[in-house]
């Protein structure tokens, strides 16, 4: 089964970069942060910057998305921080206008101050203003992200993410992406063909698959439940190689990018995406 398959990968050396990254790990999907992704400010990308990456995306034919940035935080109420974070997602959505980029994936957010469900509306709220400010950039989808339910972040349930959609107004121009490390860590397992179908059911009969966009196949140093964030190369940590099986040979996600997110050269990620490619059946 052909499957789109990429890592995520610094951008420290211009969107020039990510091309040759593709090249070099023959890769067909990529995720990018546009700027650096622990400020709030960003420098204007310049116009050869835009085309040159542009026409190298569509020479390699390859999917896109954009990771934004982790300051953000759209379940808070300070002000300025609310402030801060709707227009760094504005901003954002802005940047993948000019280069073609379809999906800017975002984690939900956080409020230690609020209840879940108060958490929840105060993310709807901001999301539902964003995409009204954003219409004219409508091709842009603000891709939700599940998380491992560390701190106070929203997200370790599917039920929060349909929510949050349903809210905000269930517009198409949100998606989901599922981040296997995230969904083990908050207690899905899917280290068994049959764990794993259970959780596909639960996706499909709580926010659907239509709304499915963005993969992240990232292996848990931390056993399931856990409810803490930490990355492991695939096959490396608690999940296991059987999973990751699992979703490569899934016809369902035959094009949905699958987006590895554990550092590493580009001969380092090769080897992994490698080892994916060698489990899809033919
Ligand atoms: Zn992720
Ligand atoms: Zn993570």
């Amino acid at each position: 089964m052909k499957i789109l398959l990429g890592a995520h990968v610094s951008i420290a050396g211009g969107l020039k970069n990510v091309c040759a990254h593709a090249k070099n790990t023959g890769s067909n999907a990529v995720q990018i942060f546009t700027k650096n992704q622990l400020q709030w400010s960003a420098k204007e990308l310049d116009y050869n910057e835009i085309s040159s990456f542009k026409k190298c995306v569509i020479s390699q034919n390859l999917t896109v998305a954009v990771h934004l940035s982790y300051l953000v935080n759209l379940g808070s109420t300070d002000e300025t921080i609310k402030e801060k974070s709707i227009g760094g997602i504005i901003d954002e959505i802005k940047r993948c206008g000019l280069l073609d980029i379809k999906y800017l994936v975002l984690h939900p957010g956080s409020n230690k101050y609020l209840s879940e469900e108060g958490t929840i509306k105060q993310i709807a709220l901001n999301l539902s203003g964003i995409i009204k400010q954003t219409a004219e950039l409508k091709d842009v989808i603000l891709i939700l992200e599940t998380t491992a339910g560390q701190g106070n972040q929203i997200g370790y349930k599917l039920e929060h993410i349909a929510r949050i959609i349903e809210l905000a107004g269930n517009s198409e121009r949100f998606g989901v992406c599922v981040d296997t490390c995230h969904i083990f860590a908050a207690g899905y397992d899917i280290r068994t063909l049959s764990e794993y179908n259970k959780f596909m059911k639960d996706f499909e009969d709580i926010i659907g698959f239509n709304k499915l966009k963005v993969i992240h196949l990232n292996d848990s140093l931390k056993p399931l439940g856990s409810k803490v964030d930490r990355h492991a190369q695939v096959g490396k940590g608690y999940i296991g190689m059987d999973a990751f099986g699992f979703i490569v040979n899934d016809k369902r996600l035959k094009d949905i990018p699958l987006i590895i997110e554990t550092p590493g050269s580009d001969r380092e990620h090769k080897i992994d995406l490698d080892i994916l490619k060698n489990m899809t059946k033919k």
